[in-house]
């Protein structure tokens, strides 16, 4: 089953303890294309400005992905740049410019409104909502959002949370849309606010996810290299979305499996600079590391105490 996504198509300035890139191929929509597409075949819905180096959109195209919904504006393309702490478990945005994406108003090429799967990336909560009005009759969305939107267009983001069935967003996200510092409480509060489950990652602590009843935990990989987290949430959102459209179910068995293959392409993102980590990734060896997960989470069942 084909999924659907929206997000940013940019050019990333990212500075590291370990090395730095200037305008790289990035984007939310990127980021997420590269791992969904290992599981399933995407098609994106975006801006480009002129200056964007389109061939290199073009070689990922070979991967199962479908750029003919990213329009060529004149201007300038989504720029951002952001800078790692020593430990890499804190950045900072140096800045954010939204180029052509400032004026951009998506328009879905035809038959792409029968999509079922949708992933709503990080960009302007106003144009997710767009996105997600042109569409028929979809089965699964879920949105992703950042601080940025969250300061700068709260309302149109909680109008915009009516209507996704989860919201996957990290830690700082959860704490800063719910003000409240508990991560449980941060999600039970975004239950309230409309999607069915919400989906929290918290970096190399894993992620949880939640609903009305129940708390699913997933840990992170255990990487002894970690070089670039940039796209990390993107790509877990990938491998979180491929595999439930891949398998076309939404039970929710098939959303703890999927909580595993989001883990799995969040890891690989992380391994190397920008959406390069991606080029040397097969089925095997994604298929390698789920099993590895499989096993660290093995818990052989115990005998009774009594
Ligand atoms: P992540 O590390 O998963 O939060 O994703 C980082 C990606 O998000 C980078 O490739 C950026 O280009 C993109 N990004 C950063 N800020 C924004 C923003 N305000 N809106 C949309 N995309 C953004």
């Amino acid at each position: 089953m084909p999924l659907l996504v929206v997000g940013s198509v940019a050019l990333d300035s990212i500075f590291t303890p370990f090395g730095e890139t200037a305008d790289a191929l990035g984007g939310s929509a990127v980021y997420f294309s590269v791992a969904a597409s290992l599981l399933a075949p995407v098609k994106v819905v975006g801006v480009i400005g002129s200056d964007y180096p389109v061939h290199e959109l073009d070689q990922l195209a070979k991967r199962g992905i479908d750029w003919t919904g990213v329009e060529r504006a004149e201007g300038e393309s989504f720029r951002w740049k952001g800078k790692y702490s020593y430990d890499l478990q804190s950045r900072e945005t140096l800045e954010t410019r939204l180029g052509v994406f400032a004026s951009f108003r998506p328009k879905l090429p035809p038959g792409w409104d029968q999509s079922r799967y949708i992933f709503l990336g990080n960009i302007d909560p106003e144009l997710q909502l767009d996105v997600l009005r042109q569409i028929h009759r979809p089965d699964l969305v879920v949105c992703d959002t950042m601080n940025y939107w969250i300061q700068g267009k709260r309302l149109e983001l909680l109008k915009l949370l009516e209507r996704v069935d989860i919201l996957l967003v990290n830690d700082t996200e959860a704490r800063e849309l719910s003000s409240l510092w508990n991560i449980h409480k941060a999600g039970r509060w975004i239950l309230k606010h409309g999607p069915k489950r919400v989906v929290i990652k918290q970096g190399e602590h894993g992620a949880i996810m939640m609903d009305a009843e129940r708390t699913f935990y997933v840990p992170a990989f255990p990487l002894e290299d970690v070089f670039d987290p940039t796209g990390a949430g993107d790509a877990f959102a990938g491998g979180f979305m491929g595999y439930l459209a891949r398998v076309d179910s939404t039970a929710p068995e098939q959303m703890r499996r999927a909580m595993v293959y989001g883990a799995t392409m969040g890891s690989f993102a992380v391994e190397a600079f920008g959406v390069r980590g991606f080029e040397s990734i097969d089925p095997t060896a994604v298929e390698r590391r789920v099993q590895a997960f499989v096993d660290l989470t093995h818990v052989p069942v115990a005998e009774p105490l009594r």
